[in-house]
């Protein structure tokens, strides 16, 4: 089945650019120029995938994130201009699953498209529960609980690098390990970004034994 690529862009020259490129690559592309029109096209035909621009008219591409967020759990990456939008990005409860900055070559937006769509194939077949130390990571359902608690789900990324390092239990992960098991081969975030992640994970599932080995990374569990 054909993916369909939803790009939210006010920017007429990038998208007549990026749907040359899509197209290219054999997904059907559609564009819209507002976060409100890209709601309106989620909630009606929703598109595989959503690469939503920040700066646009009206509301910005955060508050769509969020409001894409409440009623949709489609891949959505965020398309950044500037350092302070991608503290944003990474910072905030907005459930974005990846974000690119401008300029990005449009080889690593294909890349990235085709990873947050493969990982959501994976993750929506896949059937695996870890447990550590009574902390159950459920892949299959994408949450997280303590015994018999109540399941919290983190965002995609959060859940992604807590699966790395529950796979990983009692072993320590470097924050390059995690950046590349994460966020892919071709990503050049900064190790910051884990560290970001991290302290979400360890703010919303309070107690879970994530431990901060010091100037080599992250361990889940005791070794
Ligand atoms: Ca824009």
């Amino acid at each position: 089945m054909q993916e369909t690529v939803l790009l939210v862009e006010d920017d007429d020259s990038i998208a007549e650019m990026l749907g040359q490129v899509f197209e290219k690559a054999g997904y059907r592309f559609r564009h819209c120029a507002s976060g409100e029109e890209a709601l309106t096209r989620v909630k009606t035909r929703p598109p595989s995938v959503v690469l939503l621009d920040i700066g646009l008219p009206g509301i910005d591409g955060l508050e769509a994130c969020r409001q894409i967020r409440q009623i949709s759990q489609l891949p959505i990456i965020m398309l950044t201009a500037r350092d302070t939008e991608i503290d944003k990005v990474v910072g905030l409860e907005i459930g974005a699953d990846d974000y690119v900055t401008k300029p990005f070559s449009p080889r690593e937006l294909v890349a990235r498209v085709k990873a947050v769509l493969r990982r959501s194939t994976e993750t929506s077949t896949g059937r695996k529960v870890v447990e550590v130390e009574g902390w159950i990571i459920d892949l299959d359902r994408h949450h997280v609980r303590f015994g018999d608690g109540l399941p919290v789900t983190p965002t995609a990324k959060e859940f992604d690098l807590l699966w790395s390092l529950a796979e990983n239990a009692g072993l320590v992960l470097s924050r390059a390990q995690l950046l590349e098991a994460v966020w892919g081969y071709d990503y050049f975030g900064e190790t910051r970004t884990v560290d970001v992640h991290v302290r979400q994970i360890r703010k919303k599932l309070d107690g879970i034994p994530i431990e901060t080995v010091w100037g080599v990374g992250y361990r889940l569990g005791a070794s």
